[in-house]
């Protein structure tokens, strides 16, 4: 069995190893879990349905009634991942994903206001909080008569997170803190606030600490609501930080460790993400089959049409691919894994992207009606745009995915290393390390080790566990190599990382989703199971043909012509050519 503590199917897949039971069975919420998303999901339909015409209104004058969000809090939709025992619902990761699906099929602004309180606002009091801290504000939280939002970006630092200026100084019996946050998501309804900001050396090493700050702490202040492209009724805004005192007890974590809550925080909150881009997507299905089935051209619907249905159909393996990564997400967590980061992050790199493909495809099934604000696509494009810049952007987690990946192997190598000096002076102390080593080192090299297997998978779906299992092989002999030619300087080989997460990104899709058609076919036999084997067909084919792409280009590719095409036109700043 897997060590929940250390065990993460992706890094280990990275070196060649396949931890099965990890991904299989595939995650599946109790029959109570069931009924009672069951109800609360039938209850948002109530709710949010008659809304539609409200949504399109308040996107337009970008806001949101103050009675509106009073209805949510109501509902209970701001209490949904606080535990039972502080007043909330307490959801696990699984359940909240399906929840906040179910918000974002009716509206993505609805979806990230509370998924920006849930998964990101107050989730470091979930975390980190001490019980004092949870007594005191989880209660309020779970009410929404306080709404949170998470605060870390600045004017200075938004990739580059750990670049931020705010300033915590540590006096008597409080911390001053002094700067302004930018694009703050609920900044303008928000009375709870966990604030990351730079301390003193002498207070925490220099390093980020993260802060919970109050609405009713003196220089607290929010600026105007930002005009934006999407989401438009939600207030974002700048939140600004005028000589506030901060007690003591208010810091969450270790002062100085906030990176490290930061980073914990946004791991742990992507199946909000996930799970809004999924609701979307569903919706998307709907409105563009209806859509295809009514407008006819040539005499004809367009769903005749093989183009027309060749969007559709990459539109349900999107979903219904996304579905399985994020859910397995969802699993893990709730199964107590720790090691979580790298998976979590291709979930949100992979459904975000999904949901853009979808959202464009079925403006363009619409045609001119889908340029039109009278219709509710090109709302959509925009809402969903900002999922790939935020929570971390979608090309900051591709590097994240596989430098950790590289990182690991890059480990086992500095353990060869270390172990060849201690072989020398014992070699009977260094044999059984050294000979573990080599059997996973010559499976790297050689995709001969053996034991990593997919086993016992229904024979209908044998051909497509077959593939995994090979292109597992290539991975960890591409990481090994790329790592090798590399060495240090891989972190500036950006080009050979994105394409190593590129593999990642598909062998993690295949593998959740060969877990989940496997989980149908047991539950409904292979006959009931045969629209999802068709999707599990075509997404592998089509996986196949990209990591062999990647795999092909990490070592034979056009890389220094595009950085030298790219580096001419940030030098002339302009493009250089014309035809008069
Ligand atoms: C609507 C909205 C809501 C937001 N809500 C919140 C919130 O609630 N709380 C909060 O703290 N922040 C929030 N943000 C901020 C958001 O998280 C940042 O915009 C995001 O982290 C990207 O930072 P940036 O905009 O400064 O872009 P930059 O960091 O300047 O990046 C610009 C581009 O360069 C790329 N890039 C950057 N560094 C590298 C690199 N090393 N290698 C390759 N490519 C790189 C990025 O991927 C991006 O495409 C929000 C932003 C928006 C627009």
């Amino acid at each position: 069995m897997a060590d929940k503590d250390t065990t993460s199917f992706m890094r280990s897949l990275c070196m060649g190893q396949i931890e099965q039971d990890v991904l299989f069975p595939f995650p599946a919420l109790s029959a109570d879990q069931k009924a009672t998303l069951h109800e609360i999901t039938g209850a948002i339909d109530d709710l949010l349905s008659p809304r539609a015409e409200d949504f399109r209104r308040w996107d337009v004058a970008g806001e949101m009634p103050a009675d509106f969000i009073e209805e949510l809090s109501q509902f209970g939709l701001f209490g949904l991942v606080i535990p039972e025992a502080y007043e909330g619902m307490g959801l696990g990761s699984m359940a909240y994903s399906r929840t906040l699906q179910e918000v974002g099929r009716h509206d993505a602004t609805v979806a990230v206001t509370i998924g920006a309180h849930s998964s990101i606002g107050m989730r470091g009091l979930l975390l980190f909080g001490t019980e004092e801290q949870k007594q005191r504000y989880l209660p309020d939280l779970a009410t929404g008569e306080r709404i949170a939002a998470f605060c870390l970006t600045e004017a200075g630092a938004g990739s580059d997170a750990a670049a931020i200026k705010t300033s915590a100084v540590k006096q008597d019996d409080h911390w001053l803190l002094n700067g302004s946050k930018l694009w703050i998501t609920n900044g303008g309804i928000a009375n709870f606030f966990t604030v990351f900001a730079r301390t003193a050396p002498e207070d925490g090493r220099g390093k980020m600490t993260a802060f919970i700050v109050t609405g009713e702490m003196e220089g607290v202040s929010v600026g105007p609501h930002e005009d934006k492209m999407g989401l438009r009724a939600n207030p974002t805004t700048t939140v600004l930080l005028d000589d506030v005192k901060v007690p003591l007890e208010n810091v969450l974590g270790e002062p100085g460790k906030g990176f490290k809550v930061a980073m914990k925080i946004l791991n742990s909150g992507r199946t909000g993400l996930g799970g809004g881009s999924i609701g979307g997507m569903k919706r998307l299905i709907g409105l563009a089959t209806r859509q295809a089935n009514e407008r006819k051209t040539f005499g004809e619907p367009i769903s005749s049409y093989g183009l027309i249905k060749e969007k559709v159909g990459r539109m349900v393996i999107d979903c219904y691919t996304s579905e399985a990564v994020v859910t397995m997400v969802g699993g893990l967590i709730d199964a107590g894994y720790e090691e979580y980061a790298v998976e979590a992050a291709i979930s949100k790199v992979y459904a975000t992207e999904c949901l853009w493909r979808t959202a464009d495809e079925a403006l363009q099934i619409a045609g001119g009606n889908g340029f039109m604000r009278e219709y509710p696509y090109e709302r959509i494009v925009r809402d969903c745009r900002i999922n790939r810049i935020f929570e971390g952007s979608n090309e900051i987690l591709r590097l994240f995915i596989a430098l950790t990946a590289m990182n690991d192997v890059a480990c086992q190598l500095r353990e060869l290393a270390a172990t060849m000096k201690g072989v020398f002076n014992d070699p009977s102390k260094g044999f059984g390390v050294l000979s573990d080593y080599g059997r996973k080192h010559a499976r790297l090299r050689t995709g001969l080790g053996g034991a990593s297997k997919l086993e016992n998978l229904h024979e209908a779906i044998q051909p497509q566990a077959d593939l995994f299992e090979t292109e597992t092989r290539y991975l960890a002999q591409a990481t090994d190599r790329i790592l090798r030619k590399h060495g240090k300087n891989i972190i500036g080989k950006q080009f050979a990382t994105k394409r190593l997460a590129e593999i990642m990104i598909d062998l993690f899709v295949l593998a959740s989703t060969l877990s989940r058609v496997q989980n149908s076919i047991e539950a409904n036999g292979v006959e009931a199971a045969s629209r999802e084997i068709d999707i599990l067909r075509v997404f592998t084919r089509e996986a196949r043909v990209r990591m062999k792409q990647n795999f092909r280009r990490i070592d034979n590719n056009d890389d220094e012509l595009l950085k030298a095409l790219a580096d001419d036109a940030f030098e002339a700043e302009r493009y250089r050519w014309d035809t008069i």
